[in-house]
């Protein structure tokens, strides 16, 4: 796919690379300074299997004062750095180019809850902890931790808060921007930014905070996070919906919000091509509606008032199949059965390799334009590739849709990858043409850098160049990430 600028190969600066090694082993201590090869191959590729790259080191720094005496060293060297939390992310932001001249930064060892303070509602954690570990540790306080997504088991907080990750609790909550009220950043050169206030008010000045979320990697190393605690739920109700199309299930969302208010956590809408893959694909799986429907909804209701959520659910069921929307629907009756419903919608996007080649798109729109977007977007996509099959999921209450594309049964995998661009140029002109976004919530990377100046104005374009200047003179913080770079780092 795209390549970045070409930077200086470690061979090109002899006694270079090993002098830069053995400083920063002073900083981590030796066996944190990852050179072997079979050490180093999980981080050098990535979930989807588009890019692989090559570095010379992957070095894992225990505290925030050993990031910055890396960063120091990184800026006094031109030394470029990727940093790299759980290796989830899925637009390539956290693998090296293939040029080895990067290293990776891994906050893996960034790996402690900080504090927990229920009665301000806030936790703070180190940006290596997992997203799992994050909702664990709030639990064990009698809180929620809100942000939740397929990878939850092996992405960072850092990472998420680096890609402004989103997930399936967002219509209720918000994505990780919204759950952060303070951060500790490492700048390129080395400088500490504490920002790790729990205030909920604090109007003094530049919400220099939000600068770093969603920059992936790109302005600064996360090293800690203040985030925000909620009540837990006491009562949670599901339901699996068979509806005809799109516009019914926003009525039905619609209808789900009159009735129950913020009480609607989840609703994830997923098309019959990509359930079908994951009953093909997944062990175990099976349809919990017996009426096949052309999409169905996964529709959960949750709140800390113990009483009446069955029977709002209930309501919005028997109103919903009164008035059309909904075809077919069941109620999780156990823990077990909501556990099955959600394991069918997590399974989504893995088993979609089962499938060949997937173009995968990560769009959002107006929620008004929701149907029309995905009639636009299926012929538009079969009249580039006939026969080519949409297996569409999304967390639709967000408007944002992964209108994932599968090769046509049989194709040829690499000749269907090779159309990915202009497959998803005719995606994001539509998207963009009913005032949505080309990256809902996976970001930019380097997967969609080369299309970012088509889609984002030029003022925008220049005040994200401005401040890439401001923050990292050197350019040497996940370079050709996000931007072109106008000033390639040069290694050490
Ligand atoms: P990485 O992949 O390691 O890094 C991602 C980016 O952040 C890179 O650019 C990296 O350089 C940067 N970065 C990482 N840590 C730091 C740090 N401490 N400081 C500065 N920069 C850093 N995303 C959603 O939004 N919603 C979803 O529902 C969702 N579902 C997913 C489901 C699956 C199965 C998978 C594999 C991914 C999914 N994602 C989803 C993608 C999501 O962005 C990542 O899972 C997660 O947020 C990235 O965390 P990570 O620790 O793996 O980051
Ligand atoms: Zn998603």
């Amino acid at each position: 796919m795209m390549t970045g600028t070409v930077s200086p190969s470690p061979h090109s600066a002899p006694g270079g690379w090993s002098a830069a090694l053995d400083h920063l082993a002073a900083i981590v201590g030796s066996r944190h300074v990852v050179t072997d090869p079979d050490t180093l191959a999980p981080h050098l590729t990535e979930w989807r299997g588009l890019y692989r790259g090559r570095t010379a080191a992957l070095v894992r720094p225990g505290s925030t004062e050993e990031v910055a005496a890396v960063m120091r060293l990184a800026n006094e060297l031109g030394l470029p750095v990727v940093p790299q939390g759980g290796n989830t992310g899925l637009v390539g932001g956290q693998i090296p180019f293939e040029t080895g001249a990067e290293i990776i930064l891994s906050t893996l060892r960034l790996n402690r809850v900080r504090a927990v303070d229920p009665a301000s509602d806030t936790i703070t954690v180190e940006a290596g902890v997992t997203l799992a570990a994050v909702q664990a540790a709030a639990e064990a306080a009698g809180r929620l931790f809100p942000l939740s997504l397929a990878a939850e088991g092996s992405c960072t907080i850092g990472g998420n808060l680096a890609t402004n990750a989103g997930g399936t609790a967002v219509l209720a909550y918000g994505n990780t921007r919204d759950l952060t009220l303070g951060l500790e950043v490492v700048l390129a050169d080395g400088r500490v930014l504490d920002g790790l206030t729990g205030l909920r008010k604090d109007n003094t000045g530049y919400d220099l905070k939000n600068l770093f979320i969603g920059s992936e990697g790109t302005l600064g190393v996360i090293t800690a996070a203040v985030l925000k605690l909620f009540p837990k739920p006491r009562a949670i109700a599901t339901a699996f919906c068979g509806v005809p199309s799109p516009a019914a299930a926003l009525d039905l969302l619609a209808l789900a919000k009159a009735h129950a208010g913020p009480a609607v956590t989840t609703f994830e809408l997923m098309g019959d091509t990509a359930l079908d893959f994951v009953l093909r694909h997944a062990p175990g799986a099976r349809p919990p509606i017996e009426t096949p429907t052309p999409w169905t909804v996964l529709l959960e209701l949750s709140s800390p008032v113990e009483f009446g959520l069955s029977e709002a659910l209930e309501a919005i069921l028997s109103e919903a199949f009164e008035s059309g929307l909904v075809e077919d629907a069941t109620i999780a009756s156990s823990l077990d059965q909501r556990a099955a419903f959600w394991r069918l919608r997590d399974m989504m996007s893995e088993v979609q390799g089962h499938e060949g080649g997937s173009i995968k798109h990560d769009i959002a729109v107006p929620l008004s334009a929701l149907p029309a977007f995905v009639d636009e977007a299926t012929e538009a996509v079969l009249a580039l590739v006939p026969g080519c099959r949409p297996a569409v999921f999304g967390h639709v209450g967000d408007g944002n849709l992964h209108f994932n594309v599968s090769q046509p049964v049989g194709a040829d995998k690499a000749a269907f990858l090779a159309g990915w661009e202009a497959m998803a140029d005719a995606v994001h002109r539509i998207a963009a043409r009913h005032g949505g976004s080309m990256s809902a919530e996976h970001g930019i990377g380097r997967l969609k850098r080369d299309s970012l100046p088509d889609y984002k104005p030029p003022v925008a374009m220049d005040l994200m160049h401005g401040l890439k200047t401001l923050l990292d003179p050197r350019g040497i913080l996940n370079p050709d990430k996000v931007l072109v770079s106008r000033q390639p780092a040069r290694g050490p």
